[in-house]
């Protein structure tokens, strides 16, 4: 049956209980209007009749009384007229007997009639007015009394009888009255029960419909609605009941893909053999791989306070690294191998570089930061072994070179014996070349004692000039051969630097050499020293070639030299010198056009 049939059907009981009590109020109510219409037709009518009869009976007296008051004509058709009439009016009682005694009463008024009008007829007969009158006191009088008395007893019957009757009906309206309030009520409750009850049950599937799909709402996938039947909500359940199967095997699969993706990526960062940690927006360590777990003692486990086990060095990089990728200043990249931490582990210590990259979010904002710590160990012990060697070689190379060179000037110089012009030629060549070799050998042994962490600095008050004097001092005599000019300028606001001389005479020589061996003839190499807040600013000026913008950047690299530029070093002295500037808190920069010169300058503690 369809969901409309069966609502329709719920309101039936309720149709039928109206039904029902009209019907039974419309037979009621006719009931009781026959039964007004009964006491009309039983007794209003001999209530009429016997006052008709009681006018007329009045009519024939008071012409018995013209006829003794001597109007016997008058009296006469009086009588006359009245007589008939009320004859009349006694048939119609006569026919009309509805109350017990009333037939009695009936049979009596018309014996009493039958007698007055015997009496009527001989008082009519009379002649004489004083014999009629005689007649009429004596005879008509009472006869007459007599009928009368009979039509009042009839009328008194039946006048009884409809007060008894509109009493009784009056009563049985009441009681009607009574019944059909009872039966509407009645009624109306069955009705309303049923219709309720059937409504219901008509309706039960939609709570279960819709209990089913408030679970789903909730999440609850399993959630299925079981309504029988062939109506409208069967069929939506059975809609609902496939879209939800759907729904959970999509969830299923999803789902089933998402774990393997987690898994696969899982798996993947813990193949790495270097510890990976992945941070959340907010700080927080979401993801770890094992060998993180492993070297780091690194555990999700232990939530916000993951880090806190960890050592307070690697804790201090892992903070710097995410602390960078998550403000927004991209992917973090070490400057080079001294940046690796130390982690002590038993198999002996690792040393590990921290690397930071972001992880983005939908629309491009940084939701997290991915930072790997790689292991550069060996890498490292590779170079400290580079370093070792070369500190090694160019020492060994040092006295072999000075006594190579020693050798060379005396021979130059004629003292072991007379040369000729071409060998003195070959030997001042070759004792300018010593000298280049000897350069870099200092070069080499100054950046491998720098690299090896043993750069210790001794760090003393001395004033700025002194510096600058030493530095130029050393060039002078170049840079009079080259016809460069040296000029000083040191601020009185910065006389005195808290520095490593003897390092710091290096940087400033290697910065004027640098300017001289850059700068043809004519030019000028300055030297300029100014305060700059607590620091003092250290500036070497040249008025040489200059450097292209491109190569700017990479003359601080170690053994890089530009290409086509004369020829000086090993392309080592910037990069001994940056070091050197880094170890006092500064940093080595430079400003030049191609053409126009260049300056380096740099601060340190003033
Ligand atoms: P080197 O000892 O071989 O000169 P450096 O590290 O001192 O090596 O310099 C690296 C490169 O930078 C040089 O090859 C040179 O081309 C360039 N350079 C350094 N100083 C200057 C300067 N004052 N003017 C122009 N070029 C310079």
């Amino acid at each position: 049956m369809t969901l409309r049939g069966r609502l329709l059907l719920a309101q039936a009981p309720l149709a039928l209980a109206l039904v029902l009590v009209g019907v039974a109020a419309v037979a009621t109510l006719a009931r009781l209007g026959r039964a007004g219409q009964d006491i009309l037709q039983d007794n209003y009518r001999s209530v009429l009749a016997m006052q008709r009869v009681n006018e007329l009976l009045g009519g024939m007296d008071s012409a018995a009384l013209f006829i003794i008051a001597g109007e016997r004509q008058r009296g006469w058709e009086q009588q006359a007229a009245q007589r008939p009439v009320l004859e009349a009016e006694l048939h119609v009682q006569e026919g009309n007997i509805t109350e017990p005694g009333e037939f009695d009463s009936t049979g009596r008024l018309s014996q009493a009639w039958a007698r007055y009008q015997q009496e009527y007829t001989a008082f009519l007969e009379q002649e004489g007015v004083e014999a009629g009158r005689e007649r009429y006191f004596a005879a008509l009088r009472p006869a007459y009394q007599e009928v009368k008395d009979a039509a009042a007893n009839i009328l008194n019957l039946n006048q009884d009888a409809m007060v008894r009757k509109s009493e009784a009906l009056r009563r049985q309206s009441q009681r009607v009255n009574t019944v059909m309030v009872t039966a509407v009520l009645a009624a109306f409750l069955a009705g309303l029960f049923a219709s309720t009850s059937l409504t219901h049950r008509a309706l039960r599937p939609v709570s279960v419909l819709s209990q089913a799909v408030r679970r789903l709402g909730q999440g609850d996938l399993e959630a299925r609605a079981v309504v029988a039947g062939t109506d409208e909500i069967a069929q939506l359940g059975r809609d609902f009941n496939t879209m939800a199967e759907h729904l959970q095997q999509y969830r299923q699969s999803s789902l089933g893909e998402l774990l393997q993706a987690q898994a696969a990526s899982q798996a993947a960062i813990d193949s790495l053999p270097d510890p990976v940690m992945v941070f959340g927006a907010g700080g927080a360590l979401l993801n770890v791989n094992q060998a993180a777990e492993g070297v780091l003692r690194l555990s999700l486990e232990t939530g916000g306070e993951a880090l806190v086990r960890v050592e307070p060095e690697v804790r201090d990089v892992l903070e710097r690294v995410r602390t960078h990728v998550l403000g927004g200043k991209g992917a973090y990249q070490p400057q080079g191998y001294e940046e690796a931490v130390r982690v002590t582990a038993p198999e002996g210590d690792r040393w590990l570089l921290p690397r930071g990259s972001p992880v983005y979010g939908e629309s491009g904002e940084v939701v997290g930061a991915t930072v790997i710590l790689q292991d550069v160990t060996r890498l490292r012990r590779f170079d400290e072994l580079k370093n070792d060697l070369v500190a090694t070689v160019a020492h060994e190379f040092r006295t072999p070179l000075t006594s190579l060179r020693m050798a060379i000037h005396l021979c130059a110089e004629g003292v072991v014996g007379p040369v000729t012009e071409k060998q003195a030629d070959l030997l001042t060549a070759a004792r300018e070349d010593c000298q280049r070799l000897q350069g870099i050998v200092d070069d080499l042994l100054d950046l491998s004692r720098l690299q090896s962490g043993r750069l210790v600095l001794d760090l003393r008050r001395v004033p700025a000039a002194e510096l600058v004097e030493g530095a130029l001092g050393v060039h002078r005599t170049a840079a009079e051969e080259r016809g460069v000019r040296l000029s000083q300028e040191v601020s009185p606001e910065a006389e005195e630097v808290e520095v490593d001389a003897e390092r710091m005479q290096l940087v400033l020589s290697n910065l004027v050499g640098n300017g001289i061996r850059h700068t043809p003839t004519g030019g000028e190499v300055s030297v300029r020293v100014s305060r700059e807040g607590a620091r003092v600013r250290f500036e070497v000026k040249d008025t040489g070639e200059g450097i292209p913008p491109s190569e700017q950047a990479r003359i601080f690299e170690k053994f890089y030299r530009v290409p086509g530029a004369p020829s000086g070093g090993a392309g080592l002295g910037l990069s001994i010198a940056q070091e050197v500037v880094q170890a006092h808190g500064g940093a080595l920069g430079v400003t030049s056009a191609e053409g126009q010169g260049s300056t380096f300058g740099f601060t340190v503690p003033g």
